[in-house]
């Protein structure tokens, strides 16, 4: 689309996200919530909707609901009740949902994000509820039947609704990644798009800059990745920029997205929007969050990316690209932490992590938990550099790759068998240099006399007669001493 066409409007999204949280039962029975699990085998009459059977709140979902409210500074709701949201399908035996509707167990709060321009803007939550997820019907397997698992069926949702701020897809795009970042530090939803861990649904409407109301908007679903619903919110910014200009009413309407066109297409129009008459649940009692509750998950919550990033600018002086970079993967990030709490070179272990490490596990395509060298390893190769016992380049080229081999030894051991470490030894060193002077009498009058490009001449030599093993720091600053005397 043409940029001065786009940018005669002003995009307005918001984002629904549904996020499966991994607790170890379902929202209102003891029904394994196992992932992968073979179809149909994680459900019981309650699952299935029998007659006379009777929910029981699974209390860790509203914990966990807790937690992300307090992570995105939203107010907690006390009075907790829970609703019936009727339809009929196939998939849904009990033929109703159980859901929060009147009393969201968050309201309000915000998920910061980073704009391209580098400012942080606030995009406002209008609520975080719980409800239990539908089965799932699967229409793809047999050519002539629809499939029905309803191991999923009763598993806890946490429905997350953005206000309409979201002003672009790219904006969309933060968003997205920086809710997934949120639950997986949280540990309350693996944040798995591919798997359907994590969905999403989004509103989408366009309306000529400084109109005074909102355009008619649009819902996209089916979207398996974030990547794709920022195509989905692309391709509907140009579908109904295009149609505006053309003078043709946008109609609300629900549409899916078709990952290999890339484009939205009609699911179903506004005659098609569902009455779920909504009831109060007479099967549970309301669930009172108590101050206390609140205190002991407050207590409990581990460190945020948004505090990580303050403490590794603030206090180990990383740069904020570095310290993004290590806090995208919790894992890497706790790997980090580990370093950094045996050593102090802070901007060191950064560079391992993102040189070294991460080009090893790229390479062999495994993440920081199928690796086998240790923080401790690490933080023990940078004491070892510090000190000038090894140099960077044998410990990431020799070392490192033996650590890979044997992690059961420690580094100086290695570093030992394998010959690495060091002749930091002055008394040593100045005898090796005074060899070379005796050995090259020409050069050494040379540089005496002011030819300071022998440098690296000599340096070269003193190298090869150490074996490769003369601290190149100490080495030089001997060797300026020595060509002064
Ligand atoms: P509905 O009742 O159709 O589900 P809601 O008011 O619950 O609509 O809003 C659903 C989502 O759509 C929210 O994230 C909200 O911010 C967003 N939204 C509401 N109006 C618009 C609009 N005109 N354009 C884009 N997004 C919108
Ligand atoms: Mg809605």
């Amino acid at each position: 689309m043409d940029k001065a066409v786009r940018d005669k409007y002003t995009v307005v999204i918001g984002l629904e996200i549904h996020a499966q949280l991994n607790t170890n039962s379902k929202a209102f029975s003891s029904d394994s919530n196992q992932y992968g699990s073979t179809p149909n085998s994680n459900v019981s009459p309650i699952s299935l909707g029998h007659p006379g059977t009777l929910p029981r709140l699974n209390e860790k979902s509203i914990e966990f609901g807790i937690k992300l409210g307090i992570a995105c500074n939203s107010d907690i709701t006390e009075y907790n009740e829970f609703s019936r949201k009727n339809y009929f399908y196939a998939d849904l035996p009990k033929g109703y949902q159980i859901t929060q509707f009147d009393t969201p167990i968050c309201t309000g709060g915000h998920v910061p994000i980073r704009l391209s321009n580098g400012e942080t803007k606030n995009i406002g939550l209008t609520r975080i509820h719980i409800e239990e997820d539908s089965g799932k019907s699967i229409h793809d397997i047999d050519p002539f039947n629809s499939l029905v698992d309803l191991n999923r069926a009763g598993v806890p949702l946490l429905e997350i609704v953005t206000e309409p701020e979201i002003a672009s897809e790219e904006e969309a795009y933060e968003y997205l990644s920086e809710v997934r970042k949120l639950v997986r530090y949280l540990d309350i939803c693996d944040g798995n798009m591919e798997e359907g861990s994590m969905r999403c649904d989004a509103n989408i409407s366009v309306m000529l800059n400084g109109a005074k109301e909102f355009g008619e908007k649009v819902e996209v679903k089916n979207m398996n990745s974030i990547r794709n619903v920022k195509r989905a919110i692309s391709f509907e910014i140009n579908r109904q920029i295009e149609l505006c200009e053309k003078n043709v009413e946008i109609l609300s309407e629900t549409r899916g997205f078709d990952a290999p066109n890339g484009s939205t297409i009609q699911m179903r129009g506004k005659e098609g929007v569902n009455d779920y008459r909504f009831f109060p649940e007479p099967d549970l009692l309301p669930y009172v969050v108590t101050e206390a509750k609140i205190e002991t998950i407050k207590a409990e919550m581990p460190m945020l990316p948004n505090e990580l990033l303050a403490v590794y600018t603030n206090k180990y002086g990383l740069s904020e690209y570095d310290a993004l970079n290590i806090i995208e993967i919790k894992e890497i990030g706790t790997y980090y932490n580990q370093i950094v709490s045996l050593t102090s070179n802070y901007k060191g272990a950064a560079n391992w992590i993102m040189g070294t490490i991460k080009s090893h596990l790229n390479k062999f395509g495994i993440t920081i938990a199928e690796f086998s060298v240790t923080p401790q390893h690490i933080a023990e190769i940078l004491l070892l550099i510090d000190t000038h016992k090894i140099s960077n380049s044998s410990a990431s080229k020799k070392l490192f790759p033996a650590l890979l081999k044997s992690p059961e030894k420690t580094a100086t051991q290695l570093a030992e068998s394998l010959d690495l470490i060091q002749n930091s030894d002055s008394d040593d060193l100045a005898g090796v240099i005074d060899e070379i002077f005796t050995k090259f009498p020409g050069e050494t009058g040379r540089i005496k006399g002011g030819e300071m490009k022998l440098i690296g001449f000599f340096m070269g030599q003193i190298m090869k007669a150490s074996g490769g093993k003369a601290d190149p720091k100490m080495t030089n600053k001997l060797l300026m001493q020595k060509i002064k005397s």
